[in-house]
Formats: C-alpha cells, structure tokens, sequence
C-alpha cells in the first residue's frame, strides 16, 4: 500500500489580529473591513518559510526514523534563496543522511500537491520508499491590502512511502494552465493581482470543479465516495458555494482557516489536508486539490495506522499555541513594512563566510556537537578535548545532535542595548538534559516567560540578514516549551515536608490533602478527640486521611500527639524529622471549642481553649521553627478566627486564644525574617463539627474546608513573599484583616502632659482612623506616635505614607489625562502594584479617551511593574520614570516602549 506515513505542520506562534489592521489603515481603506474577521498567522521576526519548514518536518518525523528518508521536497512560491537550494538548509537543519534527493519546488501554489503526486508516483515506481514533501510560505503584501488580511504563515510536512500507511492514495488528476490571477516578477517583493471578481468565477469558480469532476472520472467516483473535501480558497462565501456546486454538504467541506490563521501559500492545501486527517477515522476518504496555474485533486483513504501515530503538534497543537496581538506596527517591523532606525551598532559587518559555513555546516544549520567515546560526556561545540575534567580525552567526541535533546534555561538576560528587532534581546545559557550546554537566544516568548530551570526546547530560526549581500543566516535558538512556564508557576511542594496539626477531619484534613496532592510529605497530627477535646482521643481520624493520601499516591504519616503540651509538640515535630528527615511547613490548626458566656467561664474550659489553640501552637511552633532555621526556609500558618478579630458572644476563651494567635505571629513574623520563614494567618469559615450548630444549615452547605484550602497552600508556597498577615477566608472570599493605627495627636509639651481635658477636646481627632496605617512591628508604631512621618523619608513605604493611597492615583488618572497629547495613540497600559495598597489596575488609551479599571486586562501592550511607594513617588512627580526604570524600581513588561507614552499622556505630580 502506497500513501502518506505521516503528517507535521507549524503555524507561527504569533496571530495578528486582523482588526488591528483595519483600525490602523482603515482610515485608507475602509473596505478591508469587510476581511477583518479573526486573526492571521505571522512570522516571529527570526521566521521564514524554511525555519517553518524545519519545525513542520521535525513536527512530521516524530516516531519516524528520519535517516529512512529517500528524498525530501520543499514546496514554496516565498524561498529565502533563488540560487541555493532551500531543501538543502532544511536537510542540512533536520541533519538528514547526504546520501539523498533535496528538491525546490517552486513557481506555483501548487507546487506542494505537485511535490506530493511526484512523491507519490516515485514510490509507486518503486525507485524510493520514503519521501518527505514539505510546504511552507510566508507571502508579502503591500500595507492596507484585502490580501494582507487574507494570508497568514505557516509550513506543514507529509511524508509518503510503502510502509505504516495512514491514508493510501488512490489516484491523483492534474490540470495545467497558464491562468495568471497572480504573478510576481523575478525582480519585484509584491505580487501583481488581477481583478477579483474575475479569479473568483474564471479561477476558483471553474478550475476547482473541473479538476474535481476529472479526477470523479479517472477513478470512476463520486461525492458520494468523499468525506471531507480540501481545496484552498480565501473567498469564503466562493469556498462554500464550489463545494455546493459540486454536490458536497457543507460538512464536507473543510474550513478554509481564515479566522484562525489566513491563507498558507502553497503550504495550504496540506494544512487543511491535516486539519481533515487530525478528525478523520479509519475508512474516511479525503480528497485534496491544490490551486494555483491548474490544479491538482488527489484522493485518499484513511487507514487504521492513523489511530497508532505518534502525538504530534499538528494544525491542532499549532493553533492552539498562540499568542494574539494588536499591535501592527510591530506586524509593520517584522514585515520590514517600515523603516526604523536601528542605531550605528546594527551597522556591524554581517557577512558570511561560505567556507566556513560549510566547514561548521553540521554544528551551525543541524546544531550537532560531540560525545566523548570514553566518557559519554556531550558538549556544543564539539572539541578536541573533552570538556569532562575528570576525563579530557583528545580527539574521542562522536557526532551527537542536540536538536532534539530536552534542555532549561541555565542563565538569562534580556538587552535594551543589543541590537535588536524586538527589544529586548533575550539570550543566556541553556543545560541540556544528559549534558551540554550553549548559549543561546530565547525567541518565541517575552521576558517574563523566562525563568532559571524553565523547560525549553531548540528550534531552528533566522540568526540575522546580511541585507547589502542577500543572504540569511540561521542558527538554533531556545523557546519556552508551551505550557512549560504555567506549569513551573503551579504552587508544588515536592521536596517539601508539611505538619498539620488537627489533620483528622475539617480544615485540617483538607490542607494536609492538598499539600501532598502538590508533592508535600505530610504528617496527619491528630489526637483524635471530642469537639470540646474531652475523651481518649483516638488513632482513627489521623490514620484515615493518612490512607486518602496513600491512596492517591502520596506520602504521609500520622501522628496521635496532643499539641496542648510542650512533649506532644516535640513529638509531632520529631515525627517529620524522624519520617522524612526535614520540616519546611507547618500549620497550626488543630482545635476545640469550650464556650460559654463570660460569667460562667470557669478556669478548666478557659483553659483548655487557651492549651489547644494558643500553647499548642507555641508546642509544635517552637521545635518546628528550630528545624526550620536549620534549613533556613519555613512557612507557618496560624488559625485565628473572626471571634477573635472581631469577637463573639460566648466566646471570650477561644477570642483570646484566637487572637493571641495574631500576637504569636506578629513577633515571629519579625524572628524568622532572616531564615527565610513567612507566618501568616488565615481566619476560616468552613463546616465543620465546629461550626455545625453555629452556621445557618444553607450556608454550611456551602462552606467546604475546599475554599478556604487554597489560600492556605498558597501561603505555605515558596513564592509566597508575605509575612504577617491575616486573611479571612471562606466560601471562595478573601480579604485581609490588619491592625491599624490611626494619625497621631500631640498634646501637651514636655514639661506639662496634657489633661483629661485636653483629651476630651480633642477626641475626634485622636478616635480619627482617617488615613490609618499599619505598622511593621512596634517600634515602628512607637516612632509613628511620638515623632510622626518626617516625610523625607526615601523608602517605598514611607513614600507610600506621604504621596496617599494607589487606589486614589488611579481615581484620578481619568482627570490628569491629556487628551491633546494622545492623537493615534491606542494601547493598553497594566499596572501591577505590590505593596499593602497595591493591586492591579489597567489603563485603555483609545480614540483621544482614557479608561481606568481595576483588574487585569486580557491583552495589556504594556505591563508596569512598580511597588506601591515607587509608584506614587513616581506619579507625584518626584520619581523621575527614566529613573526609576534604570534603578529597578520600574519594570516594563511587553511593549518597553510604550512605557515612555505615560509622561506625554498624563500630569504627573
Ligand atoms: P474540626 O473539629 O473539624 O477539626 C479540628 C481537629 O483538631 C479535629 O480533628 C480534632 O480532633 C483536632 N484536635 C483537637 N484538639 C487537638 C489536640 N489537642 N491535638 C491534636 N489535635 C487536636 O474543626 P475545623 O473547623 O476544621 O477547625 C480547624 C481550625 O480552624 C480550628 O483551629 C478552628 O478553631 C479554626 N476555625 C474554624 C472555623 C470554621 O468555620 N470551621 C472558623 C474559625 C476558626
């Protein structure tokens, strides 16, 4: 059986959307409206139709054994080269055997179902078994064009051979004919194109059918005989009314990919053709024309091997992987549509050396190095010496590739400085995984997608352009693996050792499931009591949830010890040492309830409360922040409760312990600073025993341990950067809760303190908690009450004092707006503040108008970065933003240069 063996494709990661075009030249061309659906696909700057072609091929040779190919094929009407066979810089980049055919087909964008009936019939000839034909186009168009909105970019790979058919071919029909609806000039950029009207009825309108009709013939077939029908043709309303014309229902018809990506070129048959075969099962027939002079109609069968392909990216996984812009003068950049300055250090010779391209050919275009024969040691480049100290053996590296080898970002930097398309230039050190490193650029990502240790993987893209000299240079750059930088943000424990105190049921339970479901080791403390903590206490509640973890897959172990004494808290904290030889978490949160009204408190309830909740947490806290200094990194998490924070009838026990608790926590917090150990604390609302008499029955419905769970691990996380605060909690709600201070009144003089008298007159102003603040710790409260802010202080949080509330900077941003400055400005700023009075807001400069809104925005052109004070000092005028941005103090995510709007569009001070 002879048909294709596999497929690939490779739509660039960048979607311009095609409104932004229309809202930047729709003042010229207003009938482009009518395309402006959707997004269109568009080359990175670093992108052209052969690194295309390189990672659709690699896409297609997944679970294939790439040195069995016979020949490879590459179809464009958009090669980098006229004179130097483009098929020759993929091989050489997919570093295929020398010992093989590489072919351009060009000239037509037909030229890649033409590559494939060659293909094809070179099989059936039993000349070659194997063949790879790979399409990829990136076609130009002038600004402001309907083509500029129909076209997008993108490579797609079939390979065909005798062997593991997933669709055989049936038969194929061609047609030949010198129909010019376009046709670009050996010297020209652009294409020429005739009336549409006319390529859509004399071209598309009767050239599809008959060449469908003809093959219908030859095979002595039918539309009854097709399942899904592919044939290019950006005129949608003209795409479906062909398909009608030849008797196909519209389920037949494969969509033509214009919201999702635009017209590949002469990559777009087989980009449909794929879309068609990533849905097909096993007995689907597929019929397939390519357009363009003629055409050419194949037809095919899918077989059972599609369903033992391996997992690929695909026209599925490439469209997936996206990122959207608006911003079309970047499009504009790329496209090399506009003429930027690029400074003096873009002047730096670029020419290569042919010699020594072909000298290093392996090493530059197949990013080929060595492994040390006795050693087993790779590096890049190879050398003559290997790179292993404890081996250095001379002349023992074998060819190793790395294309393919997973590897992390080592190092990395992003340059304002370098020359660059796309500032800020990312590079730094890759480790491959097994060994070797190089440095490399970082492409396909933003700044702060990178991070040490995330997972990246090596893909073949434009190094540079020697324009005076025609030629382009590639090399091997890093890009983030897709979903990799989400994944290295989810809050994981692995390594981590967590206690839970009262683990048995509740809240405590649900912590200590979630920890180990994220990797902790957890030990399950609980004694296993009576609500009110009477009885023996019991094994049981412990080791049940102990087994829920086991049976998931994790690690715990139970503990039975009573936090409410100092040899229960030293035990718990033993059992993780002993178990799992560290402790990184721990959670106070076992406890009981005893209440009464105040009169009738008798010492034994006060104080049993007062032993579980307060004494136990000192317990376990103490020998727990002990083996956490050791490591030099902890999080504890304290339970306080909203009877402590606000009191409750009945409740003065519990409220005292509760918020002691806040007390225990507000020194620790100061104690552990320099080990690295956050305290914070959470106050619940959750169902539990506890609070199943005290809770309306519909509200304790709703309340799972669950919601209140997340906020808890997320302050037990490694990127948790607070310390000493209080969260309430509960029902999927959060807000903190602080102690504050309110401005300070002087009264009196030094030698005669003030009266009674004086403090009744001034009552007001004393009970005023207007522009109340909160301390750090209580010198801190005591410096603000007898000497208040100087106000020349210059840190973030002094400044924040002075220059008022971010909230009220943002209130008034509409106001300090300057509507005369913003003619054709359009973009979207986000602030992320951090600090006690920061949050996020964002900021849509559109059509002379400014909007303000809190929360984040799906698509900011620009991100702003700044700690609360910084921010404020910056706004008030006194923090100069060039300034602040070369201190640090300002980080511009996205478009750096919008940044530098923000002084033009606004007052500032
Ligand atoms: P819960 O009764 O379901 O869980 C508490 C667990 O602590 C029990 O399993 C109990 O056996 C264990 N425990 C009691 N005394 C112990 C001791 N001396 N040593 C070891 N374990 C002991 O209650 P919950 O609602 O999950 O409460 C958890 C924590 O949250 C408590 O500190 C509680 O005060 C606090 N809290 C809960 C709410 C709420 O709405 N549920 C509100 C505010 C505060």
């Amino acid at each position: 059986m002879i048909g294709i063996t596999s497929y690939g494709a490779y739509i660039p990661r960048l979607r311009l959307d095609r409104m932004a075009i229309f809202q930047g030249m729709g003042w010229f061309a207003p009938a482009i409206m009518m395309v402006a659906q959707g997004e269109r696909s568009m080359c990175n700057w670093d992108e052209d139709p052969i690194t295309m072609a390189v990672e659709a091929s690699r896409d297609c040779l997944r679970g294939r054994d790439k040195n069995k190919l016979d020949a490879l094929y590459l179809a464009s009407t958009t090669l980098p080269f006229a004179d130097r066979q483009n098929a020759g810089i993929v091989s050489a980049a997919l570093n295929l055997r020398d010992d093989m055919i590489t072919a351009d087909h060009t000239s037509s964008q037909k030229a890649a179902t033409t590559a494939l009936i060659t293909a094809l019939e070179s099989i059936q000839g039993g000349q070659r078994h194997n063949i790879m034909v790979t399409a990829s186009d990136s076609r130009e168009t002038r600004t402001a064009y309907f083509y500029e909105m129909w076209f997008g970019d993108g490579a797609a790979a079939l390979t065909v051979g005798d062997t593991d058919v997933i669709a055989e071919y049936k038969g194929s029909y061609s047609l030949s004919m010198d129909f010019v609806d376009h046709y670009r000039g050996a010297d020209k950029k652009y294409d020429y194109v005739w009336e549409e009207r006319w390529t859509r009825d004399a071209g598309y309108g009767e050239i599809i059918p008959k060449v469908v009709n003809g093959l219908f013939d030859k095979l002595g077939i039918s539309m009854e005989d097709v399942d899904r029908l592919v044939y290019p043709c950006f005129f949608k309303r003209d795409h479906r009314s062909i398909a009608a014309g030849l008797g196909a229902t519209p389920e037949k018809l494969v969509d033509n990919m214009h919201e999702v990506c635009g017209e590949t070129g002469a990559a777009h048959s087989f980009m449909m053709f794929i879309a068609a075969l990533e849905e097909a099962k096993p007995g689907d027939r597929i019929l397939m024309c390519g357009f363009g002079q003629g055409a050419n109609a194949l037809y095919f069968e899918v077989t059972d091997n599609i369903t033992k392909l391996p997992g690929r990216n695909g026209v599925a996984g490439s469209l997936a992987h996206k990122k959207s812009t608006d911003n079309y003068l970047k499009w504009l950049k790329f496209r090399g549509l506009i003429n930027t300055e690029m400074g003096i250090r873009a002047e730096a010779p670029t020419q290569t050396a042919t010699s020594v391209l072909w000298r290093k050919n392996k090493m530059i275009l197949g990013l080929v190095g060595g492994k040390c024969r006795e050693c087993n040691t790779p590096q890049f480049p190879k050398a003559d010496i290997c790179v292993n100290p404890e081996c250095g053996a001379f002349h023992s590296q074998e060819d190793y590739e790395f294309a393919d080898v997973e590897a992390k970002v080592k190092t990395y930097t992003g340059d304002l400085l370098a020359v660059s398309v796309d500032p800020p230039a990312i590079y730094g050190m890759v480790q491959f995984e097994g060994g070797g490193r190089a440095v490399v650029d970082f492409t396909d990502c933003e700044l702060e997608d990178i991070r040490v240790g995330l997972p990246v993987k090596m893909a073949f893209k434009r190094k540079g352009v020697d324009k005076e000299r025609g030629f382009v240079n590639y090399f091997w750059k890093a890009v983030p693996v897709p979903g990799a930088a989400a994944e290295k943000d989810r809050i994981r424990f692995d390594d981590r050792v967590a206690v839970v105190t009262g683990a048995g049921a509740g809240l405590g339970r649900a912590y200590a499931l979630e920890l180990a479901k994220r990797g902790a080791r957890v030990v399950v403390n609980d004694l296993g009591g009576a609500r009110d903590g009477s009885g023996q206490g019991s094994s049981s509640a412990a080791d049940k949830v102990v087994d829920e973890i086991k049976a998931s897959g994790g690690e715990a172990v139970a503990n039975y010890d009573n936090v409410a004494t100092p040899e229960g808290g030293e035990n718990i904290v033993r059992t993780a040492l002993d178990t799992f030889g560290r402790l990184d978490i721990l959670i106070n949160n076992a406890g009981i309830l005893r209440d009464k009204s105040f009169i009738k408190m008798d010492p034994e309830n006060w104080k049993a409360v007062m032993d579980v909740h307060l004494n136990g947490a000192y317990h376990v806290t103490r020998p727990a922040m002990d083996a956490m200094k050791e490591n030099g990194y902890g999080r504890i998490v304290m339970t306080t409760s909203a009877a402590g924070l606000y009191g409750n009838f009945g409740q003065t026990n519990y409220s005292a312990a509760k918020m002691g608790l806040v007390g225990l926590m507000n020194t620790l917090k100061l104690e552990g600073k320099k080990y690295n150990i956050k305290v914070n604390t959470i106050a619940p609302i959750a169902a539990s025993r506890l609070t199943e008499d005290v809770m309306p029955p519909e509200l304790f419905e709703k309340s799972k341990p669950e919601f209140v769970a997340p906020m808890v691990i997320y302050l037990c996380g490694e990127n948790c950067r607070e310390s000493g605060a209080i969260f309430n909690s509960g029902m999927g709600y959060f807000n903190r809760a602080a102690i504050l201070t309110g401005p300070t009144v002087a009264l009196g003089n030094p030698d005669n303190p003030p009266t009674p008298e004086q403090i009744h007159e001034n009552w007001n102003k004393i009970n005023s908690m207007d522009g109340a603040k909160e301390m750090e710790d209580a010198n801190t409260a005591i410096f603000a009450l007898i000497a208040p802010p100087a106000g020349d202080s210059q840190t973030a949080e002094s400044a924040a004092r002075e220059d008022g509330d971010v909230q009220a900077v943002f209130d008034k941003m509409v106001n300090s707006f300057k509507a005369d400055a913003a003619a054709g400005v359009d973009v979207i700023f986000q602030f992320n503040i951090s600090g006690p009075g920061g949050g996020e807001w964002y900021c849509v400069i559109k059509d002379l108008a400014c909007t303000v809104a809190k929360g984040a925005h799906e698509k900011p052109a620009c991100t702003i970065k700044m700690a609360d004070g910084d921010f404020l000092a910056m706004m008030g005028g006194k923090l100069p933003a060039m300034q602040a941005f070369t201190s640090g103090k300002l980080l511009i995510g996205g478009d750096v240069m919008k940044s530098q709007l923000l002084e033009k569009l606004f007052v500032i001070g």
